[in-house]
């Protein structure tokens, strides 16, 4: 591990290791929010263990929280995986309106348990549609509940150019492959890895992976590299600490307005733009 990965000084809150007590102290502390970090099991080629987006997602979620105290949930390792077909042994999908339902479920007993934010962290990139219909259960459901949801590659645009550098549609790829040596190198196989290219990218139509993809990649794996992993892990959780820490603190944007001003010729002068010109 990298130096700032390697020198912790705190450790990451786990829902999973605490006792309601501990739970109930949290948030009497003022701790408001929690993660939900969320994987997949699904093939990974023929060189990386089916559990990589659970992996990721949880080291992400991790280093946050050992970054801001925000407390983890257990990780969810099942995703919406259905792209994936059933050519390759070991995936094990959830139907897109499951996902979507576990999510309102789960916020349900945040909600009660006190937490007012909840994160969606994501780490599978088909798991973002049915995550998306759960914020939007979520948030009609408890509107008290302040929801967001992000996939790793969403952080930053230096993260989302790490991850797509050699696939549009990648799948355990380059950036894929680096994690996992970063984060598990006894589980990558390196000498396994077989480079394809993204055949996909100019197609109309959305296909599966095993109609697109020979062995199960998308992407150049081959050209993985150790401290590619390191710097993406460690971009991640610097990038996504640091936003969570105005998150901590965030109101609806009406409730964050300044009071407003009863002077006749408008908060925004008389001789400033006001935001419906050139609109609609
Ligand atoms: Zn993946």
């Amino acid at each position: 591990m990298s130096k700032s990965l390697g020198e912790k000084i705190e450790q990451p809150v786990l829902w999973e290791e605490l006792t309601w007590e501990q739970i109930s102290a949290l948030r009497e502390d003022g701790m408001t929010m929690v993660i939900l970090p969320v994987g997949a099991t699904e093939q990974h080629g023929r060189h990386l263990p089916v559990s990589v987006d659970t992996f990721s997602a949880i080291a992400v979620a991790h280093g946050v929280s050992a970054k801001t105290g925000i407390p983890v949930l257990p990780a969810l390792p099942y995703g919406c995986s259905l792209g994936h077909s059933k050519k390759w042994p070991g995936t094990l999908s959830l139907r897109p309106e499951t996902l979507a339902k576990l999510v309102l479920e789960i916020a349900e007993w945040v909600s009660s348990a006190g937490f007012t934010r909840l994160l969606l962290l994501n780490g599978h990139v088909t798991n973002w549609a049915p995550l998306r219909c759960g914020l939007e259960n979520v948030r009609h459901t408890y509107p008290d509940l302040q929801i967001a949801l992000r996939s790793l590659w969403e952080i930053a645009p230096r993260i989302h150019q790490f991850y797509h550098q050699d696939a549009v549609n990648f799948h355990a790829n380059c950036a894929e492959t680096s994690v996992m040596l970063a984060l598990r190198p006894d589980l990558v196989q390196i000498d396994k890895a077989v480079d394809e290219p993204d055949r996909s990218a100019a197609c109309f139509f959305a296909y599966t992976v095993n109609k697109e993809s020979v062995h199960g990649v998308v992407g150049t794996p081959s050209k993985a590299d150790l401290d590619l992993g390191k710097q993406i892990l460690e971009t991640c959780i610097a990038e996504l600490s640091k936003q969570l820490k105005h998150a901590l603190v965030e109101g609806a944007p009406l409730e964050s307005m300044p009071p407003p001003c009863t002077d006749a010729v408008g908060e925004f002068g008389p001789t400033s733009p006001t935001p419906s010109q050139g609109g609609s």
